[in-house]
């Protein structure tokens, strides 16, 4: 198989999993216990706490750990309003902001949203109209999952801090891959996650400014000074540090090689699968997404016919009629129905190579001509149900 879906998750390093291991094993203390075990793994938390800050521009008293980003997003966006008021987000967001949106309009707050334009940037024109005195909160993020669009958050940043509005900035996608640094971007909080920079799964944080009142999710106990109680997963951290620290590390090397295996397989794309559409900014974007639609193919048979090809990317999300619907993100960005349908995403690796790319595209190009095929001989009868839109 070649695993083109980084963007879901990444495989853990055997180095993260290495500095796991001990974790695991004999250094199993409860990191709030006063023995030698416990203050061994309260170490090791707070060095990893240390580390991450740092590589990520923040103090270590700003960063709470917790079981990944759905959680991180919650929390911000369920604890930084202070009153009834406007939510400001934009229709790109990953669901787990999204949804915590929805889920305070049914209690009583309104929501604004950012215009999307057809790049899958935000407007940063409208900020200035949208920022006024009812506003409590407002999201966005730095790079988009569906499309890699890196988002004007510092420009947003600036008039929120102006305006005193609080600012959250789901930054899943960027750390690890893009030099983030927090306090520079000037938001108020910033959330990441383990999985997604080839760390462990089920742990995340979120960093939030110095001085700035955030209302716990989870309530019970004193860990991260009562942000977010429950006894700490040491391992987890621990490996959620490794892979901060290789990425950082490793950043312009793994970032270079990304984008060369970005150019050559939309090259190759372009001139085995024409016409193909890349959905999302060519070049204001992270090398690591690439969205493409292949007119003619429905997304889910180019998925399924990719998976038996041998070839793991991803489209839309998934519906109870077993379907795909479009990705909300690509909705927002108002795409005619044909690409919105035909929409595949691939994201990268460093740990992907020239090779795979290569053998991707030729694979990627005899299922996209199969499909085609055929597609024109059942429309020469009639649509069959499966191309038919639902
Ligand atoms: N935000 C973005 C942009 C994401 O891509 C994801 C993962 N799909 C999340 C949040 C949720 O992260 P987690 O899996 O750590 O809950």
């Amino acid at each position: 198989m070649i695993y083109l879906d980084n963007n879901a998750t990444t495989s853990l390093l055997p180095e993260v999993r290495a500095a796991m291991e001990p974790f695991w094993t004999e250094h199993f203390g409860n990191p709030s216990s006063a023995h030698r075990f416990g203050r061994l793994a309260r170490k090791a938390i707070e060095d990893a706490r240390e580390q991450i800050a740092q590589s990520l521009g923040a103090f270590p008293d700003e960063l709470i750990f917790t079981s990944g980003a759905t959680e991180a997003n919650n929390l911000a966006v369920f604890g930084l309003p202070r009153s009834r008021g406007v939510i400001l987000s934009s229709g790109i967001e990953h669901p787990s902001v999204r949804e915590a949106v929805a889920a305070l309009v049914q209690r009583g707050y309104s929501q604004r949203e950012f215009p999307v334009c057809s790049d899958g940037i935000v407007d940063a024109e409208a900020f200035d109209s949208l920022c006024d005195g009812e506003v409590q909160l407002a999201c966005l993020m730095l790079a988009n999952n569906e499309t890699g669009a890196l988002q004007p958050v510092r420009a947003l940043a600036h008039i929120c801090q102006e305006r005193r509005i609080p600012l959250h900035c789901d930054a899943v996608q960027a750390v690890g891959k893009i030099p983030v640094q927090f306090h520079e971007l000037g938001v108020t909080t910033l959330s990441f996650s383990g999985h997604k920079l080839h760390g462990p799964k089920g742990i995340g944080g979120l960093l939030v400014r110095r001085g700035v009142k955030l209302t716990p999710l989870f309530h019970g106990g004193h860990q991260e000074r009562g942000r977010r109680p429950g006894t700490e997963p040491v391992p987890l951290i621990v490996g959620l540090a490794k892979s901060i620290e290789l990425a950082h590390r490793d950043r312009q090397n793994r970032f270079d090689h990304v984008r060369q295996l970005r150019q050559v397989f939309l090259d190759g794309l372009r001139r085995r699968c024409a016409p193909i559409f890349v959905n999302g900014p060519e070049h204001d974007s992270l090398p690591h997404t690439l969205n493409v639609s292949f007119p003619g193919c429905r997304a889910e048979v180019l998925l399924m016919r990719l998976d038996l090809a041998g070839i793991a990317c991803s489209a839309g999300s998934a519906c109870s009629s077993g379907s795909l619907l479009p990705s909300p993100a690509l909705q927002a960005m108002h795409l005619p129905d044909e690409r919105l349908h035909s929409a595949v995403r691939f994201s990268f690796s460093h740990l992907n190579t020239l090779n795979e790319i290569e053998r991707a595209v030729q694979l990627i190009a005899e299922v996209v001509c199969e499909i085609r095929q055929l597609t024109a001989d059942d429309s020469a009868w009639s649509a069959p149900s499966m191309f038919a839109s639902r």
